[in-house]
């Protein structure tokens, strides 16, 4: 496959006359030369496009897109989109405290996921006022109706049910089936929202679902929202009435090269959800993550050494499964572009880290062009749950991040330093 094919429906180009590869207008070798290697660059015109496909797929339906945290942390980007429209769904207190440090303003487009809420992290939802708990379980919901009481705030509720629903993907990040952790028995639900009307502190005000991860197809999307729909006309008819449907995330884009038609995929993913929707009035959530961030980024790291060991070629680079750890924990395939390509003949090789880990790899037997220590390469489509998953394994400093909009560069986080490693480490005083 060509660069040119490869690069198409991403943000990263080859420009001429040069060669060099792109985010934008802005060269990533101008890039690493600034900032240094390992890097992550991120295309915010890309996240804004993708944003807005989601915002104006539902014509006739009001709608609210709350970004999943997860997928990309970074402040700049959650304050980015929160200024363009954007809400957020969070699973922890520590992202809830990300959404109101870049942009407080959002705290009421705020839904709370999460399978193991803790009574101080409910308690801080409710001081900030979010919109919705999506609850997972009646322990839970046990919990924050004591804490509601408590703090004389008024909670919001949707239930995240569990429909049942195969949804084909990775099996780490299937979420939608009986046996997995999450949700609750939709054939339960009923009963818990009914019990919500005898307390002053718990309003029933959606129903939320999330069956999983880059999941491809439409289908297994549409088929969950009709189970949900269902539930809804039925909770309709006892009088309760729900005034949103949270259909989650989980929209998955296409990692191989080749060209990729966002916005056909969310038109796609949109009638799948307007049919299964049919009835129901109310106010639709989305809380897409990946589809918003992946593609536009990636991770741009220096060819250390190129080795031979029997058959094999290796390439170490200086990015290693400590900044992007989805090839060692999904097999994940990520294209691998040379920031300024040589000529000559594509050969295989792998292109590993520099971790003492036999998994710390981003490709195996991969045709590149060739490729000589010193030159860059770029990871594409790493900006979503790359930089989020990172760690310092083998104390091994985070890599800086930049977004790009426009001609404009941003350094939206420093390169880790060795104090930053250190900082919560205590040592023996003198005995
Ligand atoms: C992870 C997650 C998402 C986002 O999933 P993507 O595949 O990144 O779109 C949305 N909602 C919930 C509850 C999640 O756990």
């Amino acid at each position: 496959m060509t660069i040119a094919s490869i690069t198409s429906s991403r943000p990263f180009r080859l420009v001429q006359p040069q060669g060099v590869l792109h985010c934008g207008s802005v060269s990533l070798e101008a890039l690493a030369r600034t900032f240094g290697t390992p890097l992550y660059v991120y295309s915010a015109d890309q996240i804004l496009d993708r944003l807005q496909l989601f915002q104006q797929a539902f014509t006739d339906r009001e709608t609210l897109i709350c970004y999943a945290v997860k997928a990309n942390s970074a402040l700049a980007i959650l304050q980015f989109l929160a200024r363009h429209g954007a809400g957020f769904d969070i699973v922890s207190g520590g992202e809830l405290e990300r959404v109101l440090t870049a942009a407080p303003e959002a705290a009421s487009r705020v839904v709370f996921s999460g399978v193991g809420k803790t009574a101080a992290e409910i308690d801080q939802a409710l001081g900030a006022d979010i919109l919705e708990f999506n609850v997972e379980s009646e322990t839970e919901l046990e919990l924050l109706a004591d804490r509601a009481r408590k703090l004389k705030r008024k909670a919001r509720v949707a239930l995240r049910v569990n429909p049942d629903v195969f949804a084909e993907t990775h099996p780490y990040i299937s979420t939608g089936l009986r046996e997995h952790k999450f949700g609750i028995d939709i054939r339960r639900a009923f009963r818990l929202y009914k019990s919500m009307l005898g307390s002053r502190w718990l309003e029933p005000h959606g129903v939320s679902v999330h069956i999983g991860s880059q999941i491809r197809s439409a289908d297994p999307f549409g088929a969950a929202l009709e189970r949900v729909n269902k539930l809804v006309r039925q909770l309709d008819r006892a009088g309760i009435s729900l005034g949103s449907i949270d259909a989650g995330g989980g929209l998955g884009i296409d990692y191989h090269g080749g060209s990729f038609d966002a916005a056909a995929k969310v038109r796609e993913y949109a009638q799948a959800l307007q049919s299964a929707l049919a009835g129901f009035e109310g106010r639709l959530l989305l809380e897409p993550g990946r589809f918003l961030v992946a593609q536009a980024g990636a991770l741009v790291a220096r060819v250390l050494y190129v080795k031979r060991n029997g058959s094999k070629t290796f390439v170490i680079a200086d990015a290693a499964m400590n900044d992007l750890i989805r090839p060692a924990l999904y097999q994940a395939h990520h294209e691998i572009v040379p920031v300024r390509p040589r000529s000559g003949k594509a050969r295989a090789v792998d292109v590993v880290g520099p971790v003492c880990e036999s998994g710390d790899f981003f490709a195996r037997d991969r045709g590149l062009p060739p490729l000589r220590p010193g030159d860059l390469i770029a990871l594409l489509d790493a900006g979503a749950y790359g930089m989020a998953q990172s760690s310092n394994y083998n104390t091994r400093p985070r890599p800086a991040e930049v977004l790009i909009h426009g001609r404009k560069t941003r350094l939206i986080r420093r390169r880790e330093t060795m104090n930053d490693i250190f900082a919560p480490e205590i040592l023996a005083t003198e005995t």
